[in-house]
C-alpha cells in the first residue's frame, strides 16, 4: 500500500483548500468524501443566498464572480467544482471514512470503498450531518423534517417552523410568501440575534402584522400526524399542523472525534482540543480544518474565517520534523 503525505477526509470549501494548498506544496493526498462536491452546500435550500460577499468565500484568492455581492448556492456550487476540476484535484466522491487508526507515526484511512496509508490526516467534516434533534415523541414521523430545501413543496399547508436562527427565519418567509400557512416556535423571547441585518426586520414585521404566527418562549412537546403540542411560557397548547421544519441547527460528529482519540471539553461546548497556530490535534499527526473546530459552537467558524486553515495545517506538514517512533 503506497503511503501518502496527506488523506483529507471531507470535500467541503475547507477540505478542497486543504487539498489544493498541499497539490500546490507537492504533497502526495487524497481528498474523501462520502458525497458530491462539496456536499454540505449541495444540500442547503435551493434558493439560498450566503450571508458573506462572494470575495470571502474564495480559495487561495481565485476570483469568484457572482452576480449579486452575495452569492445565491448554485453559484457556489459551481465556483467550488471548478477549483476541483480545473486544478485536477485528486478527490474520490461518495467515499465515506468509516474508520482512522493511528499507527506509530502514520495512520490507517479505512473507507467504504479502500484502505490508505498516510502520514499525516485532516478532518474536514464539518457539522451538517447531525441534527440537533428536538427529542420528543413524534419526531420520527415523515412530516418533521430536519433539511429544508425548497417552499414550493408546503404551498396550502400549515407549516410550523421550529427555530430563530438564520435557517428558520430563511425558511418561514420563504414558505409564507408561497401560500403556507406558517408558525414560528421560537425557545427564546426574541429572533436571534444573529439572522441576517436585511432579514431580520423582514421577519419582525411579518410577525407583528400577523401574516406569521409566532410563540416565543415556547418548546414542542409532541408531534402528532395533524397537529403538535406546544408548552407556551408554561400553557400547554395544541395547533394544527401539516409538516415541521425542525431547524435547531446541528453538530460534528462527537463520536468520530472521540474515537480517534481526539479530547473535548467537558462542558457543553465540547470543543475539540488543538494548537491554534497549527491546527494540530492532541493527536500527533490529525489536524482539524474549518467548522469542525468549533465543538457545538457552530456559529463560531464558517467559510470566511476557517479557509486560512488550510495553509497554516500544510505549513505545519512540510516545517515539522518528524519525529522517530517509540521503541
Ligand atoms: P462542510 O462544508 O460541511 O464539509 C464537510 C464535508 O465532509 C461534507 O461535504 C461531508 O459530506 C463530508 N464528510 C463528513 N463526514 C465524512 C466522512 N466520514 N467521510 C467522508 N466525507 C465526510 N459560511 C460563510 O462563510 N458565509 C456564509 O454566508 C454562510 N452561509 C451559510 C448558510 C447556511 C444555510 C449554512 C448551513 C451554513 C452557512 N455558512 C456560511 C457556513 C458554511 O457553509 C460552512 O462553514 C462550510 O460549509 C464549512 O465548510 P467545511 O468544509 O468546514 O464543512
Amino acid at each position: 500500500m503506497q503511503k501518502l503525505d496527506l488523506v483529507i477526509i471531507g470535500g467541503g470549501p475547507i477540505g478542497i483548500a486543504c487539498g489544493l494548498e498541499a497539490k500546490k506544496n507537492g504533497l502526495s493526498y487524497i481528498i474523501l468524501e462520502k458525497g458530491p462536491i462539496v456536499n454540505s452546500l449541495f444540500h442547503y435550500p435551493t434558493n439560498m443566498q450566503f450571508f458573506s460577499s462572494s470575495e470571502k468565500l474564495e480559495i487561495d484568492e481565485i476570483p469568484f464572480i457572482s452576480k449579486e455581492a452575495k452569492p445565491k448556492r448554485d453559484e457556489a456550487l459551481e465556483y467550488y467544482r471548478r477549483i476541483v476540476t480545473t486544478n485536477k484535484l485528486n478527490i474520490h466522491l461518495f467515499e465515506k471514512v468509516k474508520n482512522v487508526e493511528k499507527q506509530d507515526n502514520s495512520f490507517i484511512v479505512i473507507s467504504n470503498k479502500n484502505t490508505y496509508h498516510a502520514r499525516k490526516v485532516v478532518l474536514a467534516t464539518g457539522f451538517y450531518d447531525i441534527p440537533n434533534l428536538l427529542n420528543v415523541p413524534g419526531e420520527r414521523l415523515e412530516k418533521v423534517k430536519h433539511y429544508y430545501d425548497n417552499p414550493h413543496y408546503y404551498a396550502g399547508q400549515k407549516v410550523a417552523v421550529i427555530g430563530a436562527s438564520n435557517s428558520a427565519i430563511d425558511a418561514a418567509l420563504e414558505c409564507w410568501r408561497k401560500g403556507a400557512e406558517v408558525t414560528l416556535v421560537i425557545r427564546g423571547d426574541e429572533v436571534g440575534r444573529r439572522v441576517k441585518y436585511w432579514v431580520r426586520p423582514d421577519i419582525i414585521n411579518r410577525i407583528e402584522e400577523g401574516s406569521i404566527k409566532a410563540y416565543f418562549n415556547t418548546v414542542v412537546t409532541a408531534i402528532h400526524e395533524n397537529a403538535l403540542e406546544l408548552d407556551s411560557n408554561g400553557e400547554a397548547l395544541r395547533i394544527d399542523n401539516d409538516f415541521v421544519l425542525a431547524l435547531t441547527g446541528y453538530k460534528p460528529n462527537f463520536e468520530f472525534l472521540m474515537k480517534l482519540g481526539v479530547h473535548l471539553s467537558e462542558d457543553e461546548k465540547r470543543l475539540p482540543e488543538y494548537d491554534e497556530k497549527t491546527m494540530e490535534t492532541n493527536v500527533e499527526g490529525l489536524y482539524l480544518a474549518g467548522v469542525i473546530c468549533g465543538g457545538m459552537e457552530t456559529h463560531k467558524w464558517f467559510i470566511e474565517n476557517s479557509r486560512v486553515h488550510a495553509k497554516m495545517i500544510i505549513k505545519n506538514i512540510i516545517h515539522k520534523p518528524v519525529t522517530t517512533p517509540k521503541e
